[in-house]
């Protein structure tokens, strides 16, 4: 391969890619990262995150490495506990109901702190997250999710450091630049075929990885693998990710894994564009629900809107919404718990509706039958355990009694005016479903064998999350496991 213009490259702009990149670095001169996105629109969905990484931390000690910038008075006002690698394995086992792959699953848990540690030694700067992921009681924060760590400047921050560090570390990025195809024969991989600003040409490399994220961008794959409906669901993201480099593996003999029915989804404003807008982020989400309660065209609730801490069950109610008639719902809050609504809840794009009587509040929910709504409020509110405490910090078990549906955590009467509702559809965020990798991120055949040259990171590797996923474990699996295929990508090109 002594024509080979590049020693890896990269096919993907945002975390995984960049982490692939940051890392073949290290153990090779020449590294070229194509991202299909112009400049402005480059980073992938990891632009759109809130930053928000799950890490498996021992202790206020692990946290002040990451974050050495942690004042003494905000550790004494904060209850950070731990999240050690059985929690996260625990979590990772039981919402995906334990099919996650085990050795990739354990490579993702060990390896979590390492990774972020690694960012931090390329210029990524990390916070703690109380704003979302923490409560103040009587002047103490205390952390309930198992997600502490989040990136200064949310994804746009994180991003802009891991690309600063590329150019810093010499890799080249090509903007606009769309890989189309692998140039491979029986003996692997040996460059992409690239559409740049219009031209078609082959870029020569000793290895490639793949980081170009999943195909939730692709109306007619996300209606052929996860089912009739979800042509209708909004994309949160990146319009780009449509699965290219899926498609370009799989053509040369790559095997398909994991969950391809399944992707994370969330509830979404229901007027939100069709994609991401990166003027708003995250911000259409609607992720308050558990203080509140859903209800649909029919006026029923429909899901356990307190079934488990927010972080472990947003990721799959997406779907749920989306098979709602006319795929929405409307969360209703009244006035006691207004002051837990999210950041999100404020701003100017939502769907909103106020009222200071439920009478009132139900006629003002477009679509929806405002007799049966009511009812199932009042019917909602006799079922309430208001004799149980309400805690947002922990499962209070503050519950309904004799419903269909319950209510198994912070039940709380909808009796106290201002009444609020929002309107969300469902809002996909990526599919699980991609190519299979081994433990050091090589993309392996259907005939189970490595393909030389081959690796793989992020979203579109498969078989990790099924049906949902614990908050924050996305980024967190691009910097492992692009960490890991960069090196490999690199050290075998030798
Ligand atoms: C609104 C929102 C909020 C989220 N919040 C969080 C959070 O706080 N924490 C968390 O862990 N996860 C979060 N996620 C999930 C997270 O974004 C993803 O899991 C993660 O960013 C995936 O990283 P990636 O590098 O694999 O993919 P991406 O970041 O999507 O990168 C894929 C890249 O590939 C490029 N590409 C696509 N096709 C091609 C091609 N043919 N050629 C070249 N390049 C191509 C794209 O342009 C893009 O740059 C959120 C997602 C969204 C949408």
């Amino acid at each position: 391969m002594a024509s080979a213009k590049y020693d890896v490259i990269v096919v993907g702009g945002g975390n995984a890619a960049l982490c692939a990149a940051l890392s073949a670095r290290e153990f090779s001169k020449k590294v070229l990262v194509l991202e299909r996105a112009p400049e402005d629109e480059s980073g992938g969905n990891s632009r759109f995150t809130a930053g928000l990484l799950r890490v498996v931390y021992d202790g206020v000690d692990d946290l002040k490495r990451l974050m050495p910038d942690l004042s003494e008075d905000e550790i004494r006002r904060t209850d950070f506990g731990a999240y050690i690698a059985e929690q996260f394995l625990d979590d990772m086992a039981r919402v995906t109901e334990f099919r996650c792959d085990p050795d990739l699953t354990e490579i993702l848990v060990k390896q979590s702190f390492p990774a972020v540690l690694w960012m931090r030694s390329k210029g990524v700067r990390f916070t703690a997250a109380w704003g979302r992921q923490a409560f103040k009681i009587e002047d103490r924060f205390k952390f309930w999710g198992g997600l502490t760590v989040e990136a200064i400047g949310g994804g746009p921050g994180l991003v802009d450091s891991l690309t600063q560090a590329a150019k810093k570390n010499g890799i080249d990025i090509w903007y606009t630049s769309r890989a189309l195809s692998l140039i491979a024969d029986d003996d692997g991989v040996h460059g992409v075929r690239v559409r740049r600003s219009g031209k078609t040409l082959e870029v020569k490399s000793k290895s490639v990885v793949l980081a170009a994220g999943g195909f939730q961008a692709n109306t007619e794959w996300r209606t052929r693998y996860l089912g009739p409906g979800w042509e209708l669901a909004k994309v949160r993201g990146t319009r780009f990710n449509t699965g290219d480099a899926i498609r370009m593996a799989l053509d040369i003999g790559a095997a398909p894994v994991g969950n391809w029915s399944g992707c994370h989804a969330v509830a979404w404003e229901r007027n939100a564009p069709e994609f991401g807008d990166l003027a708003v982020g995250d911000q259409f989400q609607k992720h308050s629900y558990p203080w509140g309660i859903y209800l649909n065209a029919e006026g029923r609730r429909f899901v356990d809107e307190g079934a488990d801490f927010r972080n472990y069950t947003y990721a799959k109610y997406g779907r749920v919404i989306l098979t709602q008639p006319g795929q929405f719902a409307w969360q209703v809050f009244d006035g006691k718990v207004r002051h837990l609504l999210r950041d999100e809840y404020k701003i100017r794009q939502v769907t909103k509706r106020s009222a200071q009587t439920l009478e009132e509040l139900v006629k003002k929910l477009d679509d929806v039958n405002p007799d049966a709504a009511l009812n199932e409020i009042q019917a909602f509110n006799r079922a309430v355990r208001a004799d149980i405490p309400f805690n947002p910090n922990v499962k209070d078990g503050r519950r309904t009694e004799g419903l269909a549906i319950p209510k198994s955590n912070w039940a709380n009467t909808l009796d106290t005016p201002p009444f609020e509702a929002y309107a969300v559809t469902c809002g996909i965020t990526f599919t699980f479903g991609g190519l299979k990798i081994n433990s050091q991120a090589q993309v392996v055949s259907t005939d189970g064998e490595p393909i030389p040259g081959l690796y793989a990171a992020g979203e579109l590797v498969g078989g990790i999350f099924w049906f949902n996923y614990p908050g924050g474990s996305g980024l967190t699996n691009g910097a492992v496991f692009g960490r890991i295929a960069g090196r490999s990508a690199a050290t075998s090109a030798g």
